[in-house]
């Protein structure tokens, strides 16, 4: 059955030096002091802006950790919550994707975490029965066009969006991450906040015409781009030196967010998985 489209906004809730993978090996003490807090002061701005439309979040594992009200706070509001790993960085490697997924055993079934969103929308194939046997119901961790949902024995993959501009991929295996391979077949990966960061009318304007021919669009946004944080860009300056492509995280796109929220309906990924079933 194809839901009714609504917008499936996600928020990858993480830190603000989350897109630079220079601080992806510090020591969890030197990120946790990096971070000074802003991801607990947001939460609430944030939450509040949503008002009645419910979305998914999904969370940093060593920041829930730091900050064990977020996910209380995120699921009283009616949000979901979702995983994003324990520590942000990329894993390729089932064993380390598990022992990532242990490391925050505690929090996920407290809060019946069911939702798993790779950092960087990057992972590998053997993810899929990892997030089985640890009771996730489904993932959201690669690119591919809006309306696709593919089966992974008994976890659902639901990409982040892509417009396809030269014709329909007809394989959906990790990783399909934002790369020239993705951009070169002819993907548009317009759910990404980069790509909403540099083109914020274009990707406007595609949602209204996926939500035209009935489609859900899975886009997501980060917490820094919805409250800045203070001194921000300017402490994010040496990694944009050496990685201009980070530019675009560093937008503030709280008016882009308030624009979706005004004109489309959303839900969770799993009110929309209900549907799916
Ligand atoms: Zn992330």
């Amino acid at each position: 059955m194809t839901p009714s489209p609504r917008l499936l906004l996600t928020i990858d809730y993480e830190s603000w030096f989350a897109p630079s993978r220079r601080y992806d090996f510090l020591p969890p003490e030197t990120r946790f002091n990096l971070d000074e807090g802003l991801s607990r002061q947001a939460i609430d701005l944030i939450l509040d802006i949503f008002g009645d439309s419910k979305v998914t979040f999904y969370l940093v594992g060593e920041m829930v950790g730091w900050y064990p009200e977020l996910p209380e706070k995120i699921s009283k509001a009616g949000h979901e919550v979702g995983f994003h790993c324990h520590i942000h960085r990329r894993l390729d490697d089932a064993n380390e994707i598990e022992k990532d997924l242990i490391a925050s055993a505690g929090w996920i079934q407290k809060y019946n975490v069911r939702g798993y969103r790779a950092p960087m929308i990057n992972t590998v194939e053997g993810v899929y029965p990892l997030l089985a046997k640890h009771n996730f119901l489904y993932s959201s961790s690669q690119y591919a066009p809006a309306g696709v949902a593919v089966k992974k024995g008994d976890v659902w993959e639901i990409p982040v969006s892509t417009l396809p501009l030269l014709k329909m991929p007809d394989e959906f295996n990790a990783p399909r991450y934002m790369n020239l391979k993705l951009v070169a077949g002819g993907e548009f990966p317009y759910g990404s906040s980069f790509t909403s960061g540099l083109f914020r009318r274009t990707v406007y304007k595609i949602i209204e015409r996926e939500f035209k021919a009935g489609k859900s669009p899975v886009i997501f946004l980060h917490p820094y781009e919805i409250v800045t944080p203070a001194g921000y860009p300017r402490r994010f300056v040496v990694d944009m030196l050496h990685h201009p492509l980070l530019f675009p995280f560093t937008f503030n796109k709280s008016n882009f967010l308030k624009d979706l929220l005004k004109n489309f309906p959303t839900s969770t990924m799993q009110d929309y998985i209900k549907e799916l079933q």
